[in-house]
């Protein structure tokens, strides 16, 4: 039992970050992480409970109190071996997952006082232990001959493919992208996920056994019935796991959306991310500089879009949000971030025209305002448009040169279109029958956002773990039952 602390402080253990002033000039990490005296620190105000409820915050069930004990007592490489043992991405994890609904959100000192810093400690082990290089790999099981193809390298994908390595099975991945990693490589920036990070992860799967097959994409160039029944030179495969996500995107169909300077975020991000925009003028990356940049949407894509047009030269930075700022759904701290850097929001607002200049490029947007109405579906209150005394509708234009849509994902038809069978919901996402992703092909799996629509790290983990625990079973019971 590590020395717990009596006199525990009610607030987290403060992580130290880059200035805004310094910050929105450069694309370095913002959050800066822990010291080994801070993440020992703040593992003391761990009550160390025997009934820990923080793990059932964690759909991959990490396990927090154990690898906080060990963080305790100063044993940082064999803390981030503990969260390994259920998470093969805990630096990604620690920096990116929405805790505040998660984990931390179930711990007992939140009752009272700030949660423990699970995301912040997790965050500090699994760096300890790469910065240190003391990176362990885990005695694998003997290879059993059976063979996994997992469809795209994203956190989903990558999840199968290292727990079924692991259990000795030959996993190959295929991806359509020059580089793996998925959204964590080509959507989330730099400054809040580090490209060389998510690089490190990939390379321990690899260290695994996983093999990696860049620039194929399934539908297009090979298909999963090619990959199921071994034709065109590909070896036959026991099973396939798609984790293609839901990257496509998705465009509000007004008025001026095809002018010059309206940009998906999806587009905006990619660009930036994938051909180094963000190291420009040394990366001379064909993406729009604006100085006048509204960037539709609440989420975590539309914070990520602002805060790079920003540190890309943006003078004046908007976030146009048809809701208030109660109801954003992206993660707090990148809000909090987000107005710390000048970003300004402009809450009940949507845009209903882009207008353009003769030469056919964006200069400015006609936006409606909004009142919150009645709950929706989703339990928020609905925008409606608001009008003027005399009835007409309460609009604003604002001068903008460029504009960011990042008002979700859709599902990429190229994948199911081309493999037969292969059922869809209404909205085109893989329909699943089971909780562990069992489609309606038989030996074919599906998870991640393709199965539930844009959701979170943690939870296209977590179903990439549901889905390899099942694969495993599948493969070895003599049941032939499918569904
Ligand atoms: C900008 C942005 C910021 C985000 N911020 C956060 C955050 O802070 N916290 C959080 O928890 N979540 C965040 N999310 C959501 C999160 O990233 C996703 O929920 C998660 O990445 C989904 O994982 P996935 O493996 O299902 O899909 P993806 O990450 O989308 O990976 C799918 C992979 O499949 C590949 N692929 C697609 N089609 C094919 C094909 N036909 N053949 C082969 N490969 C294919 C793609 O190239 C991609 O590499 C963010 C998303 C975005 C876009
Ligand atoms: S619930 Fe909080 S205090 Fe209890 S074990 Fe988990 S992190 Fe520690």
């Amino acid at each position: 039992m590590p020395n717990l602390n009596p006199n525990r402080s009610p607030k987290k253990t403060p992580m130290p970050e880059q200035l805004p002033q310094e910050r929105i000039h450069n694309f370095l990490e913002v959050p800066k992480g822990y010291t080994e005296e801070m993440a020992v620190e703040e593992s003391r105000r761990c009550l160390q409970c025997k009934k820990p409820m923080c793990r059932t915050g964690c759909p991959v069930a990490v396990k927090i109190p154990e690898f906080i004990a060990l963080i305790a007592e100063g044993k940082f490489a064999e803390a981030a071996q503990k969260i390994k043992e259920t998470n093969c991405l805990p630096a990604v994890c620690g920096r990116v997952c929405p805790q505040e609904k998660q984990c931390e959100s179930m711990c007992v000192l939140g009752k009272k006082n700030e949660p423990v810093g699970i995301g912040r400690l997790e965050r500090f082990a699994a760096d300890y232990e790469r910065e240190h290089q003391l990176i362990h790999l885990p005695t694998k099981a003997a290879p059993n001959g059976k063979r996994v193809a997992v469809i795209g390298a994203g956190p989903s994908g990558l999840t199968v493919a290292g727990d079924l390595s692991l259990l000795g099975y030959e996993v190959t991945i295929f991806e359509a992208f020059h580089r793996p990693g998925g959204v964590l490589m080509y959507g989330i920036p730099e400054f809040r996920l580090p490209k060389a990070i998510v690089e490190k992860e990939v390379d321990y799967l690899q260290q695994l056994g996983v093999r990696l097959e860049l620039n194929q994409a399934v539908g297009t160039s090979i298909m999963v019935d090619e990959i199921l029944n071994g034709e065109n030179g590909e070896p036959k495969y026991d099973a396939v796991y798609i984790g293609v996500g839901a990257g496509f995107p998705s465009f509000m169909h007004i008025p001026g959306e095809h002018l010059g300077g309206v940009y998906s975020a999806n587009e905006y991000l990619t660009r930036s991310n994938l051909m180094k925009a963000y190291r420009f003028p040394e990366y001379d990356t064909p993406v729009l500089l604006g100085k006048n940049v509204a960037v539709v949407g609440g989420g975590n894509v539309a914070m990520d879009a602002a805060r790079t047009a920003k540190r890309l030269g943006g003078e004046n930075v908007y976030i146009i949000y048809r809701r208030s700022q109660e109801e954003l759904p992206a993660r707090g701290e990148e809000v909090h971030h987000a107005m710390e850097e000048g970003i300004i929001f402009k809450f009940l607002s949507a845009p209903v025209e882009y207008l353009g200049d003769e030469k056919g490029r964006l200069k400015a947007a006609r936006c409606q305002e909004m009142v919150l109405g009645e709950p929706d579906a989703s339990g928020r209150r609905r925008p409606v448009p608001k009008t003027n005394a005399d009835g007409a509708p309460a609009e604003f234009t604002i001068d903008i040169d460029l504009a960011i849509v990042a008002i979700g994902g859709n599902a990429n038809p190229v994948l199911a279109q081309s493999t037969p069978g292969l059922e869809l919901n209404q909205r085109g996402y893989i329909r699943t029958f089971t909780e562990t992703g069992r489609t309606s092909r038989p030996a074919v799996w599906a998870g991640g956002d393709i199965v539930t629509g844009a959701a979170t790290v943690i939870l296209a983990m977590g179903a990439g773990k549901a889905a390899a625990a099942d694969i495993d079973s599948f493969l070895h019971s003599h049941d032939t039952k499918w569904l």
